[in-house]
């Protein structure tokens, strides 16, 4: 019985064939790193995730070939262009235009897929992902991390939660596929918060979600206030508990596109567990398996 739907299920009903991430990096950087909003980033970011992206100057071929030998043994000969690292649509129009239309014209490219925040979704850049989207599917990921305005003033996310409902809906009228991100764990949030976030997720009309633990990443202020002793990281139990919460709080033709996170492990302070994805992806099947979780069975 399949606990919920994943991306995995997706992608082959999508695509019908074996499709591969591939990240790129595209050279941006994000309103609250550049001092348009802020220059710290948000407190939890070591750099934009992109630690494995493959850097992209004006020729998007010679990156793709580059990416690709990467992961030549894995046996795709489609793939996902994913522009992973900081605010994937925070730079000038052109830049961008001529970036994403090679990678989504490119042969073995069948989604682009591209992250970036609602607060970098002007009109111009709306209309660019829908000539794009008319081309082959093209994803917007969001990062939200949470609906509660006193945790999201803490991670310093630099817009309020009116400006995601206001960019779901832009998209969702341009039919462009969204994923939100949102993060488990974060300093001061009981689960019952947490559901919360989920259930607006959820209730917003995005079709997918990446679902992440906090990490507590080298290097960042949340490091700092982590071994100050502000605030503690859950365990793997606690994880899975609010997690099982969530997925009963998300409507059963969502797309689970991620149940735990990515964090680079040298970077890695808290919580250690973390580090081994097997074991706790395991322990996740199992105890979904065992509570008899079903996606939406909350609603
Ligand atoms: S989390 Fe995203 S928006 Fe925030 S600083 Fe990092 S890359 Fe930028």
């Amino acid at each position: 019985m399949d606990h919920y739907r994943s991306l995995n299920s997706f992608l082959k009903e999508q695509f019908g064939e074996k499709v591969y991430k591939l990240a790129f990096d595209g050279g941006f950087t994000c309103p609250t790193r550049d001092g348009s909003k802020d220059t710290r980033g948000c407190i939890f970011c070591s750099g934009g995730s992109g630690d494995f992206a493959v850097p992209v100057g004006d020729d998007f071929g010679e990156a793709m070939e580059m990416a690709k030998a990467v992961v030549s043994d894995k046996g795709a000969k489609k793939f996902i262009a994913y522009f992973q690292s900081y605010t994937g649509t925070y730079a000038p129009l052109e830049r961008l235009r001529s970036l994403y239309t090679q990678a989504i014209r490119h042969p073995d490219v069948a989604a682009l897929s591209i992250a970036t925040r609602p607060d970098c979704l002007g009109e111009d850049v709306l209309d660019l992902l829908s000539m794009l989207n008319s081309i082959k599917p093209v994803w917007t990921e969001l990062g939200l991390q949470t609906i509660h305005p006193s945790t999201a003033a803490y991670i310093r996310r630099g817009y309020d939660l009116p400006v995601y409902d206001e960019a779901v809906r832009r998209l969702r009228e341009r039919d462009i596929t969204t994923v939100v991100h949102m993060i488990i764990g974060l300093p001061g949030e009981t689960p019952e918060m947490i559901r919360q976030t989920a259930q607006h997720i959820g209730e917003s009309g995005v079709e997918g979600i990446k679902l992440q633990l906090l990490h507590v990443l080298r290097g960042t202020d949340l490091e700092r206030d982590y071994l100050a002793g502000k605030f503690s990281t859950l365990s793997l139990d606690e994880y899975i508990n609010v997690l099982e919460m969530c997925i009963e709080s998300l409507p059963p033709d969502m797309v689970i596109h991620r149940l735990t996170g990515d964090g680079a492990k040298r970077d890695l302070i808290a919580p250690l567990w973390s580090a081994d994805k097997k074991t706790v992806l395991n322990a996740i099947n199992n105890a979904f398996e065992r509570d008899n979780v079903m996606q939406g069975s909350r609603l």
